[in-house]
């Protein structure tokens, strides 16, 4: 994938804002950043915590944005109004197959469950060669520290391939990031589970 090549970027985030500003400010900067590069956002359809926010801050600088939100969670209570492209899929499954379809790269931002599951369904399908789209991390104020230590953990235990430490790109700052997720290469050796490995 080369820098041209990413066109819509899915960035999966908290439905709830942090305590501190910060990270409200972060996904601010995220949406300008990404509308400058004309980046494209495909998110998860809400318009709660740091997914509104960020929603808001691209379509307020004119960008496009493209929801995709499973049916139970498609309230009027909880939809961005003001998104006019909305996929509603049947399951959160088929939410997460769509948004593959959709994205050239993903970024997590500061989150709670909901966003580590769909980091970790995107980083495990790069692993297996199910995709092979950047990964990034947006570490807000040392927000994934401990995440990625635990990482390194998993790594040094022996349960992650040192490789596979390369499937995602970490920086704090959202036009670092996307410089970053625009030359990120992830390492072509989908994980073999063998007879003897399992
Ligand atoms: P969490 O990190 O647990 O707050 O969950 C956030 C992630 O889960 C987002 O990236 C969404 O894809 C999904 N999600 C959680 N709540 C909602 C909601 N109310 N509307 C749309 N998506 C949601």
């Amino acid at each position: 994938m080369n820098v041209t090549a990413i066109k819509q970027v899915c960035v999966f985030c908290g439905s709830k804002t942090g305590t501190r500003p910060v990270y409200r400010e972060a996904a601010e900067s995220l949406g300008r950043a990404m509308v400058a590069r004309e980046l494209g956002l495909v998110y998860g359809g809400g318009s709660v915590g740091l997914m509104g926010v960020l929603a808001d801050a691209v379509l307020g600088a004119g960008g496009s944005v493209v929801g995709v939100i499973p049916e139970r969670l498609a309230t009027t209570e909880l939809l961005h109004a003001g998104v006019r492209t909305m996929h509603v899929t049947t399951s959160m499954h088929a939410r997460k197959s769509r948004m593959d379809e959709l994205a050239d790269a993903f970024i997590a931002m500061p989150g709670g469950f909901g966003t580590f599951e769909e980091l970790l369904e995107m980083i495990t399908w790069s692993q297996l060669g199910i995709h092979r789209k950047p990964v990034g991390l947006l570490n807000v104020a040392g927000y994934f520290d401990r995440l990625i230590q635990f990482f390194d953990h998993a790594i040094a235990e022996g349960f992650i391939r040192p490789k596979h430490r390369q499937l995602f790109v970490i920086a704090s700052d959202p036009a670092e990031l996307l410089d970053l997720l625009a030359r990120h290469r992830p390492p072509v050796e989908p994980k073999f589970v063998s007879l003897a490995e399992s």
